[in-house]
């Protein structure tokens, strides 16, 4: 296997942040004309008042640091490869996590074998829907396998990539588990799904064939499951939020897509309400999360498929990536536990203000 650190075996366009400019332009150049050639539809458009202080002070109280960390985040830090024993076992956790939420989650599994580099390799995601008869969907998707690493050498555990987002999507569906309840009782049009994904990492070298194995069948099958009178279960997905590499200290996020820019600016708005009110740790003014700007570059991500079928997509990624990035030192001890809790933070009262929470 090629060297974890070469452009072969990187996630290319993810590199560009990482990369000499001349060797990542031209890679890049391809995949962001490919990107602009589909049309998308706009996003909802954020709503006009923001959640009054009394409530998100409350919400925020719901949110346990320490569940997050102790409970969700901790069984993840495992070698979880696709096909491994890891993997299943951590599959199993997400599903076991998600039906014992009070909400009453409907949770599916899309199992599937597909051909890879090292033969056909069996790969399941995680999808976690609040309500499955609404008629739209507010969809955060985050991959649950950790990248193979040679054997013999040191273990990859994806602390950031991507342990933590989904232990900050677990304990967000934990945290607002009585307000999703009412959602869902009161029937709320926008609902809220959940994607674990599977196979986002390369097998052996990045490329069209061998990454985002789960997020390609997944977007595949939801085309074809119809959701309603003339739409499937793609069309019905408002937004896709995908969260990736978090939990490393001092992210710098910015927005990759103009029609879901306004959402992206509720992210910074919330960011610096709740840095005004003293509710984040360790969050110096100068360095905030969400930031204007054009980022690095493309990230070829779990959300490409669904952008090519028209998806409104929100990529939450740090660019540049986190040092550790696919390398072993992508561990617990690396992580920055108040990024990681100022993100559930900020996400609490996103979801909460995209979804009409009370
Ligand atoms: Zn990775």
């Amino acid at each position: 296997m090629a060297d974890h650190s070469s452009v072969g075996a990187s996630r290319s366009l993810s590199s560009t942040a990482r990369l000499p400019r001349q060797r990542t332009e031209r890679r890049a150049e391809g995949r962001i004309q490919a990107l602009r050639r589909t049309p998308t539809k706009p996003a909802q458009a954020p709503p006009g008042r923001s959640l009054p202080e009394a409530h998100l002070r409350t919400l925020l109280g719901q949110l346990d640091p320490q569940r997050l960390w102790g409970k969700y985040l901790q069984p993840l830090l495992v070698e979880r490869t696709p096909g491994s024993p890891g993997n299943s076992k951590v599959r199993q956790f997400l599903e076991d996590e998600l039906r014992a939420l009070d909400a009453g989650w409907q949770v599916k599994v899309d199992a599937f074998s597909a051909p890879t580099p090292l033969g056909p390799v069996a790969f399941a995601s995680v999808v976690a829907t609040l309500s499955p008869e609404a008629p739209r969907r507010l969809t955060l998707a985050c991959h649950f396998d950790s990248k193979l690493f040679p054997p013999g050498g040191p273990p990859f555990l994806g602390a950031t990539d991507s342990a933590v987002p989904c232990a900050l999507l677990l304990e967000l569906a934990r945290a607002l588990d009585p307000q999703l309840r009412r959602s869902k009782d009161r029937g709320a049009p926008v609902t809220l799904q959940l994607l674990f994904l599977d196979g986002e990492e390369a097998l052996k070298e990045w490329g069209p064939e061998d990454s985002l194995y789960g997020a390609r069948h997944l977007a595949q099958r939801m085309e074809q499951t119809p959701h309603g009178p003339g739409l499937s279960e793609l069309q019905a997905i408002e937004m896709f939020v995908l969260l990736d590499l978090l939990g490393a200290p001092n992210p710098v996020i910015r927005s990759h897509f103009p029609n879901t820019a306004s959402w992206f600016q509720r992210l910074s708005s919330i960011e610096k309400r709740l840095h005004r009110l003293g509710l984040l740790a360790s969050h110096p003014r100068e360095l905030m999360y969400f930031q204007q700007g054009p980022p690095l570059g493309a990230v070829d991500d779990d959300h490409v498929p669904f952008l090519r079928r028209g998806v409104p997509i929100l990529h939450v990624i740090p660019t540049p990536f986190p040092v550790v990035w696919h390398t072993a030192a992508d561990t617990e001890a690396n992580l920055h536990a108040p990024t990681v809790h100022n993100l559930s933070r900020v996400f609490a009262v996103f979801l909460a203000e995209y979804l009409g929470l009370r």
